[in-house]
């Protein structure tokens, strides 16, 4: 089954009992058992339930993986991954990895020794060098949020095998439409759901596919231990993203192939942020281990105030905060996503004041090129 048929005919469809094409909302959180010790294979919704679980099963099928597994958050199923591992492990990460990841490794993980270097992993060989006697994972997100860096995730892989370092990669930007990391060698990909898989602004999820019964059966443990579980409604809400991911992603990457076209010729636009961009660092790689670039653009205004004045002139473009929406989004990283990030390493990651980052939407381009236009001038 190609990936596009697999979000609509993958995983758990309908239910087998009235002949309902949708999955049912299982809005429940006991189940009755046919003697003591013997469910008939629900117990207790946090360790499983059916709804979540016909989620989980098409997870694990877009992204090729053994076992899928939902959360209630992007940052609840990151949380669940590293704990994984032990006090006085490290990690190489990704330097412009996500706000939030970064909060949780700084200013969460550290009280529980679990040490970290970040890295700038578009360049392989400062990956090797950062690898320690206690590094234990690799932990990747490519394209990155909001310079869109690319990592070669085969080369990763490579590294990974030979160093005995479980990779894990954030696929958030990609999604498992355009980008499968455990078919290049990943033993963990992970997702906020509440970007473009959700793709509605309705839906605040997480998800996460594994390569072995053996990690399956760990993250499984974790996951009903710590109990940061998807709900069934919110579970429900999210295949019926999937149903819809590829042609979104078709209409998101139209569109934002178009923008870039047109920021490329603004001559008020200094940098351009976009992998699709032959000019871009990581396009070569970025080409050859995705079959799609993403909806993302981040573009430079030259200073805060410029990029101030661009966003109140705007009106296709809603001022907020996350991505992957079928509505265009638009966001000053420095004062917004990022702000959690302390000023001189941001201006280190190049994520200058004057940065805004475009998740564009499924709209009419041409209506978002004469938004954009006219808010440039
Ligand atoms: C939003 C985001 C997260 C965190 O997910 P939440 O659903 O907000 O908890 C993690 N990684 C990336 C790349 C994101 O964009």
């Amino acid at each position: 089954m190609r990936t596009k048929t697999k979000m609509i005919h993958g995983g758990v469809t309908g239910d087998e009992k009235t002949g309902a094409v949708s999955v049912p909302i299982y809005q429940v959180s006991t189940y009755q058992q046919d003697s003591a010790g013997n469910p008939r294979g629900y117990e207790y919704s946090r360790t499983g339930n059916p709804t979540r679980h016909a989620l989980e099963t098409v997870v694990a099928e877009l992204e090729n993986g053994a076992s899928g597994f939902a959360f209630g958050s992007g940052m609840a199923a990151i949380t669940s991954v590293m704990m994984l591992l032990d006090a006085g492990d490290h990690i190489v990460m990704t330097d412009d990895v996500y706000g939030g990841t970064y909060r949780l490794m700084t200013s969460v993980l550290n009280r529980f020794n679990l040490d970290h270097s970040y890295v700038d992993t578009s360049y392989p060989e400062h990956v090797e060098a950062a690898i320690q006697e206690n590094t234990k994972a690799l932990y990747i997100e490519t394209p990155t949020n909001p310079l869109l860096k690319i990592t070669d995730l085969a080369k990763m892989g490579e590294i990974a095998k030979k160093h005995d370092l479980l990779l894990i990669v954030d696929n958030t930007f990609a999604t498992p439409y355009w980008q499968q990391p455990l078919n290049l060698g990943a033993d963990i990909v992970l997702h906020s759901a509440t970007k473009f898989i959700g793709g509605h602004s309705d839906v605040v999820a997480g998800l996460l596919a594994v390569n072995s019964d053996d990690l399956a059966e760990r993250i499984h443990f974790i996951q009903n231990s710590t109990g940061g579980v998807l709900g069934s409604q919110d579970s429900w809400l999210l295949m019926r993203g999937i149903k819809t991911l590829g042609i979104r992603m078709e209409a998101i990457e139209h569109n934002t192939a178009k923008l870039a076209e047109f920021l490329q010729g603004d001559e008020n636009v200094t940098t351009i942020y976009y992998p699709g961009l032959p000019s871009h660092r990581g396009h070569d790689i970025a080409k050859r281990q995705a079959t799609g670039f993403g909806g993302i653009i981040s573009f430079d205004a030259g200073c805060g105030g410029s990029a101030d004045k661009i966003l109140s002139r705007v009106n296709y473009f809603t001022l907020a905060e996350s991505l992957g929406a079928v509505e265009s989004l638009i966001s000053v990283p420095a004062k917004m996503t990022h702000a959690s990030i302390p000023a001189d390493r941001r201006a280190e990651l190049g994520i200058t004041d004057g940065l805004i980052r475009i998740s564009v939407g499924i709209e009419d381009a041409d209506d978002l090129i004469e938004d954009l236009s006219q808010a440039l001038e």
